[in-house]
């Protein structure tokens, strides 16, 4: 398929922009490149570097016949700090980018979506029926645009799926995370390993789990970037569906902290810290519902497995990380 990668110079953009490019697709990712990275986007994609809200021109050039959107601002500390900022950009964004889609009359869309549009659950593992209460910014709105697709879908008969990713992690087609503001916990404590930081704060020993601290979901790239692929053809027209995408089992800090010392063979010195305001002690996926509709299944479930690739590749380019 021809095809429009908003956001395809960041992390996850990029991974699945390699792997659609693998299937055979032609891509034209468009990025302002704000965040991202010009030589992030695969060598065999073309860059439009420009901003969702000046899209249209872009979009009436290339006539995608489907679109993947994952250009949006994902800092939960900053939206609560700069909330214009992501009202602006992941709201006012994602609604230019709808309106230059139907402009050229293309109305097939796969959305990156998150776990934070949940909020602190009632019961893990989170389904999708799950109440959707955000407790920051940022989910509020990724959910807003989640909220913009079934009005799409019903009025425009925009074909949709949102992807609820849990914790994205590792590292495929030689990409992996280099963000400038790293607030992530495998980043982070490679960075620790690679000696570019002194010790990883644990953000709270005192939770209500086995060990005391929070369990997340790490779910590898690549196998986000294989729900993509089977995403894209899935809805019909007038159809907004919703899948969650995680491991299928938690990891607490404590599990990435050992396994990070086990691949990298760093002692890894850790500190315990404060919580920090609005993590939930578990957040887990149910990803029942795209393995069933789907036959969506990770392949790379192992905690390790996903540190170690993350490992190698900052391994080899790690002046980029610093
Ligand atoms: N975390 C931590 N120290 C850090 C960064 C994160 O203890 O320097 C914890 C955080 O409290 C959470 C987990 O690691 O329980 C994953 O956090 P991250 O920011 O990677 O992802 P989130 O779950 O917030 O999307």
């Amino acid at each position: 398929m021809r095809l429009l990668v908003a956001g395809g110079a960041g992390y996850i953009g990029s991974v699945v922009t390699a792997a659609l490019l693998a299937d055979g697709h032609e891509v034209t990712v468009l990025d302002d490149l704000s965040t991202g990275h010009a030589d992030a986007v695969p060598s065999g994609a073309s860059l439009a570097a420009v901003s969702l809200h000046d899209s249209a021109p872009v979009l009436a050039d290339v006539r995608p016949e489907a679109v993947l959107h994952f250009a949006a601002r994902s800092l939960v500390g900053a939206s609560q700090q700069q909330p214009e900022d992501y009202w602006h950009t992941n709201v006012g964004g994602s609604l230019a980018l709808l309106e230059a889609m139907r402009a050229a009359g293309c109305r097939r869309i796969v959305f990156s979506s998150t776990a934070a549009t949940y909020g602190e659950p009632d019961q893990v593992p989170i389904r999708e029926d799950a109440p959707t209460r955000p407790t920051n910014t940022y989910g509020a709105t990724k959910l807003a645009v989640d909220h913009m697709l079934t009005s799409y879908a019903v009025a425009y008969g925009f074909a949709a799926v949102s992807l609820r990713y849990f914790n994205v992690a590792g590292a495929a087609y030689g990409l992996g995370e280099r963000h400038a503001t790293e607030t992530h916990l495998i980043p982070i404590a490679l960075q620790v390993a690679a000696g570019q930081r002194e010790s990883l704060t644990v953000y709270g020993d005192d939770y209500p789990t086995p060990d005391g601290t929070c369990i997340r979901d790490y779910v590898h790239v690549e196998d986000l970037a294989d729900a993509h692929l089977l995403a894209l053809p899935a809805p019909s027209e007038g159809e907004h569906r919703i899948y969650n995408l995680g491991n299928g089992r938690g990891f607490s800090v404590q599990e990435v902290v050992d396994a990070v010392r086990e691949v990298t063979g760093h002692e890894l010195p850790v500190v315990v810290g404060d919580r920090r305001p609005g993590d939930p002690a578990q957040l887990v996926a149910s990803s029942d519902r795209i393995r069933e509709d789907l036959g969506w299944a990770p392949k790379h479930t192992d905690l390790a497995g996903i540190v170690r690739d993350a490992w190698e590749l900052k391994d080899r380019s790690a002046p980029h990380h610093s």
